[in-house]
């Protein structure tokens, strides 16, 4: 029986693996391969694959068979190609030992380097480089890693002992320490390693290569790449592989040197050679922060304290520069480079692609379409489209940022609910918010527990919103982004007491009208005033408050979304409540609105009374009356929502809450409200506990409420129509309004007000004498609507899928509730994400697929979006692309994001 192979060599400029073959040799491995079949300066060596770590893994340490022999005979390759053999006394071969997974997880695993040296090999080694001190360093490097890694000694006690040497000998940086000092060093490491592992550390050369071969598998479950894995979706069950590789020596005098480089600034994404390195070091040193690094050329030196490589070997220098070069047209992607000099040969340990920000992601995607390396495809296919979120987002002042984090400014962490940087006065209430803004003229962050529809006046408002509990989906979070404001949520360490009006976080004490500053991208909470300023892209396209000429950033923005708008099918819409978010979401690119939540309209201060006297109404006739007075001014919203709009859908939703929402609970509130209707206090309160509901989601809201109230709805579609058929005739626009009936689970449900709706519409054609387009149709958003989509498809002519309420409805967790919760079970792995953030296909995704395959089969054109949050997940998108939905719809803000989403959706099909 052949065993399977589990080693591959690569050296001398060939290797038995390749770049396409990360996922059995890792990122490092498939990427040393590459670089050796290029004729690139690579030291030779063998990977261990990751099948062989996941055999591991799973079989209580113990390796495949047949590993054993396979890597002892790739030693002897590596040995042939150096001419030096592993562990001989005269002239030892050293190795390193690196990890390398399929995604590269920087600094997550762990690494052992002068893998080889014993106390009779160095001496060897000494004599044959005449270079005691440099073989010692060596030395001392390898007991401190190994000790650390492979058993299991606190790096801290090195750290220790070296520090103390250090001091006594009056020497700031380690390669001041000369050869007697680095004898000494070694000697106490070994005691140190002695005393905190019970045992020596090992003086054979093949028992520190398993040793460390054995720790690096183990590496891939070590609790932060565990974590890394968790925060960056990646599966538990690929391993890593493992690099075994002949040292060359950074540090073996002032012609060695060791750093690391980008291809393209990975920051802004400028086509610069960028990058860091240090003279007589050794791997980790330019990354552990020991020295300053130097700049890798001239051109990125700051000033004339630190010399560049270009200065110190040009030659060196010129030979990287054309290997970036070869390895960036290889690629065709941005690359991060590692590498050393060793007596001024130049050698590549590894290259892998770089990562970025937002802005260099774009950059480089459009300069390198612009290049000729790369077309548009694959341009947009590298993008995450997340990342777009950077460019609306306003940004605290970098150097202020460092200066408040340096000062012991950093507060607390919540969720990063709603992206973007926001500074302001803190008001613990709606009221006090909109009185600071606009009697006080003072920005402000709304801090509270949570927040309701009550609050929208004061978040609309703030900068930005704070609150301790309630997660992505909560209110805050919710209105936040649909408003572009800067949102943290769910931060639990604010012990709030309104009474107070302050909040406490451990013994820091924070009143209203103090200063706080909160980044929604991050969730980070910093105390004090850290400026902002908003994003050139918002500056241009949003406020137009900026030439496009001046913004290149901008310009590549529009540059990459146009071409994303050129391939998607889907088309993207926008949740949007008021001209303004139409038309910014506009500027954005929505094709019109997907979601108005007409509630939103009547919280403004001259509609919420009249909003209250129709609730407090006991019959139908005074509810008309009250209605009456609505309708106005319901009519005016939407003439301004249809007009910023126009040609294009808007729909719009009826009422959807319980009416609860709209009556205060506090006792004074009420009592003011009670004063300014002119009703006695007790029938607000009574009408308040009437309306009350255990469960109120579940409760009397939605289509239930156009079902027992109809003159509600019947006042709602009269103000649409009378809208859109006075932008018709007075104002020659093309309007196309959507009447959505929320929440409804049978058909019957919405025929009934269907029926009604559509009587009122041909009354009001007839009243105007003109007519407009108008479509009447359904959220599905109650599991038994998407069952039952046939039916319900008879007489609505369009579905938008409300994911929100369906995912609560399907697996029975309250929007409101399962913060409290749902981090834990996306930590234990009781599911793969947070439902509300990320569509849940294996279930909810089913009632879509469902709803829609049964809509469509009795009404072939059904018109099929989707206007929960999920609409703006890149992860749902795909999902609504995949099963034929016409559009998505998202806040004005998540429109790019969703843009570039359907792209790739439609380039992966
Ligand atoms: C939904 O339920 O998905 C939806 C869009 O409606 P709302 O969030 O207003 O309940
Ligand atoms: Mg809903």
């Amino acid at each position: 029986m052949t065993t399977a192979k589990y080693v591959y060599y690569f050296g001398d400029g060939q290797a038995e693996g390749k770049a396409e073959m990360k996922n059995l040799l890792g990122g490092k491995g498939a990427n040393l391969a590459e670089m050796t079949n290029l004729g690139i300066p690579v030291p030779p060596g063998f990977t261990i694959t990751t099948e062989a770590c996941i055999h591991f893994l799973n079989n209580r340490e113990a390796f495949p068979e047949g590993l054993e022999q396979q890597v002892l005979d790739n030693l002897v390759l590596v040995e042939r190609s150096m001419g030096k053999k592993f562990g001989d006394e005269g002239d030892p071969l050293l190795v390193s030992c690196r990890s390398g997974a399929r995604a590269s997880m920087p600094g997550m695993m762990d690494t052992v380097l002068n893998i080889g040296l014993t106390e009779k090999t160095l001496v060897g080694m000494a004599e044959k480089t005449g270079n005691k001190r440099f073989v010692l360093d060596c030395y001392r490097r390898l007991i401190h890693m190994y000790g650390d890694v492979v058993m299991g000694v606190d790096g801290e006690h090195f750290e220790e002992i070296l520090t103390k040497l250090k001091e006594r000998a009056g020497v700031e940086v380690d390669n001041e320490l000369n050869e007697d000092q680095l004898q000494e060093l070694c000697t106490r490491y070994k005691a140190c390693v002695k005393q905190q592992a019970n045992q020596p550390f090992p003086d054979d050369p093949h028992e520190q290569l398993w040793g460390a071969v054995r720790a690096v598998f183990s590496s891939w479950n070590v609790p932060r790449a565990v974590t890394y894995r968790r925060l960056n979706r990646l599966p538990d069950d690929w391993g890593t592989a493992v690099n075994v590789q002949t040292m060359v020596f950074g540090n073996m005098g002032d012609d060695c040197a060791t750093g690391v480089a980008f291809t393209r600034d990975p920051a802004t994404g400028e086509k610069v050679f960028f990058g860091e390195f240090l003279v007589n070091a050794q791997g980790e040193d330019v990354v552990a922060g020991i020295r300053t690094p130097q700049p890798i050329n001239i051109s990125q030196k700051r000033d004339d304290s630190l010399r560049s490589l270009e200065e110190e070997m040009p030659d060196v220098y010129k030979e990287l520069e054309q290997t970036y070069l070869q390895l960036e047209n290889h690629y065709k992607e941005m690359q991060d480079l590692e590498f050393t000099i060793q007596n001024k040969k130049l050698y590549l340990l590894q290259t892998r692609t770089g990562k970025r920000t937002g802005f260099a992601a774009v950059r480089i995607a459009v300069d390198m379409v612009d290049e000729g390396l790369i077309d548009q495809r694959e341009a947009l296919l590298r993008m995450d489209p997340e990342q777009l979120v950077q460019f609306l987002a306003p940004v605290f002042e970098a150097s202020a940022k460092k200066e408040a984090v340096d000062g012991g400014k950093m507060l607390a962490r919540g969720l990063n609910a709603g992206p973007g940087a926001a500074c302001g006065q803190v008001a613990f209430t709606a009221e006090r918010a909109v009185e600071m803004a606009e009697n006080e003229n003072k920005k402000v962050i709304l801090v509270r527990h949570e927040t309701s529809p009550e609050d929208i006046a004061g978040m609309s408002a703030a900068e930005g919103i704070l609150t301790a509990k309630g997660g992505m989906t909560s209110h805050a979070a919710v209105v936040a982004r649909g408003m572009g404001k800067s949102c943290v949520a769910g931060c639990g360490a604010l012990n709030i007491d309104y009474g107070a009006s302050q909040f406490t976080v451990g013994d820091v004490v924070v009143k209203e009208g103090d200063f706080l500053s909160i980044d929604g991208t991050t969730g980070e909470v910093l105390l004090g005033e850290v400026p902002t300023r908003p994003s050139e892209v918002i500056q241009v396209l949003a406020e137009k408050s900026m030439a496009l000429e001046d913004s290149p950033v901008c310009q590549r923005f529009i540059k990459l979304m146009n071409w994303a708008d050129d391939v998607r099918r889907m088309k993207v819409r926008t949740n949007a409540d008021t001209p303004h978010d139409s038309e910014v979401a506009r500027a954005f690119g929505a094709q019109g609105i997907g979601l108005t939540r007409t509630e939103h309209m009547f919280f403004g201060e001259d509609r919420i009374k009249a909003m209250r006297e129709m609730i407090l109404a006991d019959n139908t006739p005074d509810r008309e009356k009250a209605l009456e007075k609505l309708l106005p001014i319901q009519r005016e919203d939407f003439v301004g929502i249809l007009r910023a709009m126009h040609d294009l859908p808007v729909t719009i939703r009826l009422l959807d809450p319980p009416l609860h929402e709209f009556l205060p609970h506090e006792l004074k509130a009420q009592e003011e409200i009670a004063n300014e209707l002119g009703v006695p206090a007790e029938k607000i309160a009574h009408r308040v506990h009437q309306l009350s509901e255990s469960n109120p989601m579940l409760g009397h809201r939605g289509c239930r409420l156009g079902i027992t109230y109809p003159e509600i709805y019947l006042m709602q579609v009269r103000a649409i129509m009378e809208a859109a058929c006075y932008l018709v005739k007075e104002e020659k626009i093309d309007v196309f309004p959507e009447i959505m009936i929320p929440l409804i689970g049978t058909a019957a449900e919405f025929n009934v007000i269907r029926d009604q709706a559509e009587e009122v519409v041909q009354q009001v054609f007839a009243e105007t004498g003109v007519e407009s387009p108008y479509l009447i149709g359904t959220m599905i958003e109650i599991p038994r609507a998407a069952l039952t989509a046939d039916e319900v498809a008879e007489k609505a002519q369009f579905f938008s899928f409300g994911t929100n309420d369906l995912t609560q409805m399907a697996f029975g967790y309250s929007r409101d509730d399962a913060g409290v919760f749902l981090p834990e079970y996306v930590e234990k792995k009781v599911l793969p994400d947070d439902p509300f953030q990320t569509l849940d296909v294996a279930g909810v995704g089913q009632l879509v697929e469902m709803g829609v395959v049964k809509g469509r089969a009795t009404r072939p054109d059904l018109k099929v979006g989707i206007c929960g949050e999920h609409g703006g997940d890149p992860r749902s998108v795909y999902f609504c692309h995949k099963v034929g939905l016409d559009y998505v719809s998202c806040s004005p803000y998540r429109v790019p994001v969703a843009r570039l989403a359907a792209a790739i959706a439609t380039l992966n099909d």
